[in-house]
């Protein structure tokens, strides 16, 4: 039987292309979503994977949430922690809800969900965690202190969860994109985006695909001594 995959945020942008690479490579992959009923409508019925809502910024609804998956699905054996929201705005504008919806949805997503699945993938003896952090978590950004906090959070939780999980299996990675071409990029104002666009080495926006393979790798059998780490997917644009 083929290992379950769940990808939070699945439904679109970088996390269907997640769910569709992963799901090429063999696994059986279930994808979250918060409530765009649309796209997640669109998502089962054109790649035939199902869609579960609820969302991961509440912690009793992750665990039941991923309660019900294993019930109906399988045992969680591969997470991707993907889901992810943006409040931008400078200090002085931010409110405390800007602030905290993005430290609750995207770090505290990543703590829901790890709590949820841990203890199976503990008993197993194997397991998969990838969390998808950002270029912006490792070097800031102008107007995202919420987002650049959040982010950075997540490559410490990586490093500390894979030291806790080093011996039982499962490993624990981040992925950090830099300017991928989704819903996400296309909210940044386009006079902004061609200033970013400039600093990108290679010259153009990344494609979601592209952020799928590494995933893909760190979610394979083959990617056992690789814990810990952050892999940068960003055209060259911040070399860390
Ligand atoms: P999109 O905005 O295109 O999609 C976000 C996904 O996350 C949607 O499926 C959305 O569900 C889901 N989501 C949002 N909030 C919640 C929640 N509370 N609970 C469950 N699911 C939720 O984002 P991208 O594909 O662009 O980004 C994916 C990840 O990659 C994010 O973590 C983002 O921060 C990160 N990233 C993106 C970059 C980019 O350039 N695009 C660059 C660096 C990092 P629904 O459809 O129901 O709203």
């Amino acid at each position: 039987m083929s290992r379950v995959a769940i990808v939070t945020g699945g439904t679109r942008g970088i996390g269907r292309a997640i769910c569709e690479t992963l799901k090429d490579q063999g696994l059986t992959v279930v994808a979250n979503y918060a409530g765009n009923e649309e796209k997640a409508r669109a998502f089962s019925e054109e790649t035939g994977m199902p869609a579960y809502k609820w969302d991961v910024g509440d912690h009793e609804a992750t665990l039941e949430g991923c309660r019900q998956v294993e019930r109906e699905v399988g045992p969680i054996e591969v997470l991707v922690n993907n889901a992810g929201i943006t409040r931008d705005g400078t200090l002085l504008k931010m409110t405390f809800d800007d602030w905290y919806d993005v430290m609750r949805i995207n770090l505290g997503g990543c703590f829901n969900m790890a709590k949820a699945v841990f203890p199976g993938m503990k008993e197993r003896g194997w397991g998969r965690i990838v969390n998808i952090g950002s270029i912006n978590g490792q070097a800031g950004q102008y107007g995202q202190v919420n987002y650049a906090a959040a982010k950075s959070g997540i490559h410490g939780f990586t490093k500390a969860l894979a030291q806790e999980g080093a011996r039982f299996g499962i490993t624990v990675n981040a992925i950090a994109p830099g300017y991928i071409d989704t819903d996400m990029v296309a909210a940044v104002p386009e006079n902004v985006l061609e200033k970013i666009v400039a600093r990108i080495p290679v010259g153009r926006l990344g494609h979601a695909d592209e952020i799928a393979r590494g995933v893909a790798f760190l979610a394979s059998e083959e990617a056992g001594f690789v814990t810990g780490s952050t892999m940068s997917i960003n055209g060259g644009q911040h070399m860390y």
